[in-house]
Order: structure tokens, then C-alpha cells, then sequence
């Protein structure tokens, strides 16, 4: 059993201003644990950046519990908190670098206010640079870098500190997809390499399938479903779930009889004939509106809108047919 580095209970977040009252986390509940890299996904103003600031008490929850390897962080005294807050990196979608100070002075910086004699600053600062892969940038000033470079200097700042846990606000949001893959293939690598556990706030999808082993999806404050990505994101069972999953649907039966489905199927029945089975063993054609797979965590899932035939009972047969493979099978327009 790995060990708890969050345990979130009830946490409430009501923001008051000019006497109006804003519930901006209602009674949100999860556990980060050791060494994972953990997803927080939601669609904007759902509440993840407010979640993210109560891990290192930026924010104050409003009631409920926040606890940091067991401490619970309302607890702590501001002295106490400095401490704490050491153990905690956060990187951000803006970077955050001074762009007065060279590349190693941005990373030794939090050394520095640490009060490391400057020669072990260095050292460390150098040996995060490299993590990085930015050597040769050393004594360049931030203007100058690209905005992967940039976020590459930031997160050997963070390691710098030798956290227990880095805090990813939209790092890769302002990125371009190539620089977003780099990055989150780096950050893959420090957890994997430092056994560091990350957790990475995203309203993007495609982010949380490249990295994330498990995923909270937060919709308007509340925790609409947790657990690993993979069978979140193969069978996502909540609303929230299924609007990032399987975003608007474009299609529309050619005619008002024609229903739609939408199947999700596994890596290993991905592989399958199954439409070419379906022909041969019930006769009954449908029309394929949409097809596609994605990877998570290297296995491919995915799924197809499917229009089937007019006649209610030839629908059932497919329907039938598809469930007695083993295959999720929902209505398409069921949750939109
Ligand atoms: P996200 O990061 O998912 O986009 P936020 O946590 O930033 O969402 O915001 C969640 C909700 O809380 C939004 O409706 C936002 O307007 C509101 N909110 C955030 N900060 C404050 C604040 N200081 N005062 C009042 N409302 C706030």
C-alpha cells in the first residue's frame, strides 16, 4: 500500500464578495498517493485552479480537510507552513521566471531564500539543468528562451527544492502540442527517475491520457469521478466524464427512425472485426459515422457512433449483438 500524500475530506470553498456567496468546491473528497502522477481535469471555471491552491493552503478551505502526509494544513503555524510548503514545487502556465536573473539564478533562486551557501546552489542549480536537458543555456536570460525552454527552466527550479510534490497549474497550456509532448515526457521521466509524485491540473484530455495514472474529473465544484484513467476514460460514468470524453456530438441520423449508439471498446477488442461479424452473423448493416482509438497508457481504446437500421427490432439485434460481445454500448444524445 503506497502512502497518502493528500487526503482531501469534504472540502468546501465558498468565496464571498459584496455579501454574495460563491461555491466554488462542494464537498470534494480524494486521495493522492505516493509516486503517482495525478490528473485533475475540468472544463474552465470548474474549480480546479481553487483545488489546486488548498494543497499548499494559498487557499483556506472553508470547511472540510486538507491533509499533506497526514498533517492537516489549517493546523499549521506559519512556521510550520514555510516548511511544509518546501516539500511542495508548483509551475504554472505563465512560467514565473525573473527575467532580470539568468537561467541558474531563476533555479538557484528558491535556494537562495532557503539560505544554501551559494557554491551548493550552483551545484544543485546545475545538476537540475541538466535534468532538464538545458545546459547549454546556463547564462542565457529568460526573454530569450522559447516557451518550452522557459518551462524547462521553471521545472528545474521547482526540483531544485527537492520537493515531495510538484503542483503542474496548466503547465503545458500555453504550449504548442510538439513542446506540450516534450514536457510531459520530461515530467513522465522525474517521476519515474525521483519517484516524484506530480499532479497536473488540465482542462485538456489528451494531456491526462499522455501521463496521468489516475484522474479526478471536477465539474462545477463538484468531484464528478475518480479512479485510473484508463477506465474512466474507457467507460466514464458520470456526466461531466462522458462531455470530456466523447465531446459534442456532430452527427445526425439521415433519417428521424435512424438511431444513433456510440460503442467503446478495449485495447484487445479493438482489434476485432467486429462490424464484419455483426454483417455475417445477423445480416444487419449499420452505418459507421465515426471511428476512432486512442492510447492510454500504450493501450488502445476507443469507439465508434454507429447509425443503426430504422426497424426497432433490427436495432435491438445490433444492440444485443454488440453487448453479448462484451462491448459499453450507450445511447448517443443520452447525456447531451
Ligand atoms: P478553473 O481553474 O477550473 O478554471 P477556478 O478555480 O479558477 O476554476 O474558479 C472556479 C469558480 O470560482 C469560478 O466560477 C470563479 O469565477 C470562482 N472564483 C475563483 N476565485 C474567486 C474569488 N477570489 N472570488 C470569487 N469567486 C472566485
Amino acid at each position: 500500500m503506497s502512502e497518502n500524500v493528500y487526503t482531501l475530506t469534504n472540502v468546501y470553498k465558498t468565496y464571498r464578495n459584496d455579501g454574495k456567496e460563491f461555491e466554488a468546491l462542494k464537498d470534494v473528497s480524494l486521495e493522492v498517493r505516493e509516486g503517482e502522477i495525478f490528473g485533475i481535469i475540468g472544463m474552465s471555471g470548474a474549480g480546479k485552479s481553487t483545488l489546486v491552491r488548498t494543497l499548499n493552503r494559498l487557499e483556506e478551505v472553508s470547511s472540510g480537510k486538507v491533509e499533506f502526509y497526514g498533517r492537516d494544513l489549517a493546523e499549521l503555524k506559519q512556521k510550520e507552513l514555510r516548511e511544509v510548503r518546501h516539500d511542495i514545487s508548483m509551475i504554472f502556465q505563465s512560467f514565473n521566471l525573473l527575467n532580470q536573473r539568468t537561467v541558474i539564478e531563476n533555479i538557484e533562486q528558491p535556494l537562495r531564500i532557503a539560505g544554501v551557501p551559494r557554491r551548493e546552489r550552483r551545484d544543485k542549480a546545475r545538476e537540475m539543468l541538466k535534468v532538464v536537458g538545458l545546459e547549454a543555456k546556463e547564462n542565457e536570460y529568460p526573454t530569450r528562451l522559447s516557451g518550452g525552454q522557459k518551462q524547462r527552466v521553471a521545472i528545474a527550479r521547482a526540483l531544485a527544492a527537492d520537493p515531495k510534490v510538484l503542483l503542474c497549474d496548466e503547465a503545458t497550456s500555453a504550449l504548442d502540442p510538439k513542446i506540450t509532448g516534450e514536457i510531459l515526457d520530461l515530467l513522465k521521466v522525474i517521476n519515474e527517475e525521483r519517484k516524484l509524485t506530480i499532479i497536473i491540473i488540465t482542462h485538456e484530455m489528451s494531456v491526462v491520457e499522455k501521463i496521468c495514472d489516475r484522474v479526478a474529473i471536477i465539474d462545477e465544484g463538484n468531484l464528478a469521478e475518480v479512479g485510473d484513467v484508463k477506465d474512466v476514460f474507457s467507460n466514464p460514468r458520470s456526466k461531466a466524464a462522458k462531455k470530456l470524453v466523447f465531446p459534442s456530438n456532430p452527427f445526425d441520423p439521415s433519417s428521424p427512425d435512424g438511431k444513433l449508439i456510440r460503442i467503446v471498446f478495449d485495447g484487445l477488442r479493438a482489434s476485432e472485426p467486429f462490424i464484419a461479424n455483426l454483417v455475417e452473423q445477423t445480416g444487419l448493416k449499420v452505418n459507421i459515422l465515426s471511428a476512432n482509438t486512442r492510447s492510454v497508457g500504450g493501450i488502445g481504446y476507443g469507439q465508434m457512433v454507429l447509425e443503426l437500421p430504422a426497424d426497432p427490432a433490427d436495432q435491438k439485434a445490433v444492440v444485443d449483438f454488440f453487448k453479448a460481445g462484451g462491448l459499453a454500448v450507450s445511447e448517443v444524445n443520452t447525456y447531451e
